[in-house]
């Protein structure tokens, strides 16, 4: 595929609601694309262990045909599939080789199965048609697909659900240059009893500070994921001591519940996150954030904790690539500036060493301002801004170029931006 530098790839996901004869055919490919990746995964791994030999994508490929003759049910394969999974399997490689991830694992059946189709399926009306299967599967488009489709692949979720996934090219945006004079900024501090305090404004005595709570049926759904997942702990305990392989109806039951469960909180969080970074980034020129140190964070053991970190990571990836649609700053502030501790008067920066975590609220000694301790800190960082962009003449967003409520008025290269902002908000 020739990449053009300035275009982006952007992957459009649409369920699918393939029928019984159809599900047998995906199940397969799934299984003939599984059973390759796992047997050149081991022999890559014996050639490296006993002999020091590197496999690649092209000394597998070359011996893919052997295989099917050994194998003659791979015959049934879509073979532009079974390379696609030997391309995967060496990226995977090329990941752990550059130390981007760990030694690439066997796939197992059930966890997560795919299928990538790089050519010959064609997409018309609501159907999808792919090589080798006589009927054409049903597909449920949310949105209107206007860019070439470059390859797709079908996946399966862990509750049984199938999914394909369209990779299509864009043309890069010209960065949109407002009119006015001085700027919006943002100040962003991500909490865990909110998901965000935002101060926004132009200047000092020209802002306001808003709290953005954790949405409740978010929390409402990790209460009943917390739930299950005990109830289903319990069943693996009861049934695996004597006999590991025992899966009971009861505990397929709970397991399916439990990733039904996560997909709908996935579904949500994305919404929610989506809705909120769209929202920040038509709505101020520069957006300052701390640099958090995400990575760290996710090993946390306590559930609810880590899926606020792995929403963190995920909101401040909206923010960047979203600004970088629509022509906006990102400012990352050192996640060592003590932002809660630092007084938010001008003038006063007194710094609070001792303020304890229960501390939700303090007095500066130095000038006697009431703080809010998360409020403070996204002062804080809205200052930080302030201060980046003195004397920068910041071009100023006029009301009609807002666009939080609608999906009109952006004002940016309009016909496609337009699709993009309606597209967050359904998704
Ligand atoms: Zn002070």
């Amino acid at each position: 595929m020739k990449k053009n530098i300035d275009n982006k790839f952007y992957v459009y996901r649409f369920r699918l609601y393939p029928n019984a004869e159809q599900i047998a055919y995906l199940d397969e490919q799934m299984s003939y694309n599984r059973f390759v990746y796992n047997f050149f995964l081991e022999r890559a791994t014996s050639l490296y262990k006993n002999y020091g030999v590197k496999t690649n994508y092209h000394s597998n490929s070359a011996i893919l045909p052997l295989l099917k003759k050994g194998f003659p049910f791979l015959l049934n394969a879509n073979s532009q599939s079974l390379q696609a999974s030997l391309k995967a399997l060496d990226t995977a490689f090329q990941k752990f080789f550059a130390k981007q991830a760990g030694y690439p694992n066997f796939k197992k059946k059930g966890v997560y199965s795919s299928i990538v189709i790089p050519q010959k399926f064609k997409i018309q009306d609501n159907f999808i048609s792919i090589p080798k299967l006589k009927s054409n599967i049903k597909v449920k488009f949310h949105r209107k697909v206007y860019e070439a489709i470059k390859s797709v692949s079908i996946s399966k979720t862990t509750s049984g659900k199938y999914y394909v996934n369209m990779l299509v090219e864009k043309f890069a945006f010209t960065p949109y240059i407002p009119k006015k004079v001085i700027g919006k900024i943002s100040g962003i501090d991500l909490g865990l009893k909110d998901f965000a305090i935002i101060t926004t404004g132009t200047d000092f005595n020209n802002k306001e500070s808003f709290k953005i709570p954790n949405p409740k049926y978010l929390l409402k759904s990790q209460k009943r994921l917390i739930k299950i997942s005990r109830q289903l702990d319990r069943k693996v305990h009861r049934h695996s001591k004597q006999d590991k392989t025992t899966t009971s109806k009861n505990y397929i039951k709970f397991k399916n519940r439990l990733s039904l469960l996560h997909e709908r909180i996935t579904n949500q969080h994305k919404d929610f996150l989506h809705k909120l970074s769209l929202r920040t980034v038509s709505d101020s020129q520069v957006i300052v954030l701390e640099d958090l140190n995400i990575k760290g964070m996710v090993k946390n053991e306590h559930l609810s904790k880590s899926i606020s970190d792995v929403s963190w990571s995920k909101f401040t990836d909206m923010l960047e690539y979203k600004a970088d649609w629509f022509g906006r700053q990102i400012l990352k502030v050192n996640r060592f500036y003590p932002s809660s501790k630092t007084c938010s008067t001008p003038d006063c920066g007194y710094v609070y060493k001792d303020l304890k975590l229960s501390e939700r609220a303090w007095i500066c000694p130095q000038c006697g301002a009431l703080h809010d301790r998360d409020v403070n800190a996204s002062i804080n960082l809205f200052l930080e801004g302030l201060n980046l962009t003195v004397g920068q003449g910041l071009p100023e967003l006029t009301p009609a170029e807002y666009a939080p409520a609608g999906c009109q008025n952006i004002g940016i290269s309009r016909h496609t931006m337009r699709q993009e902002a309606c597209a967050f908000r359904r998704r």
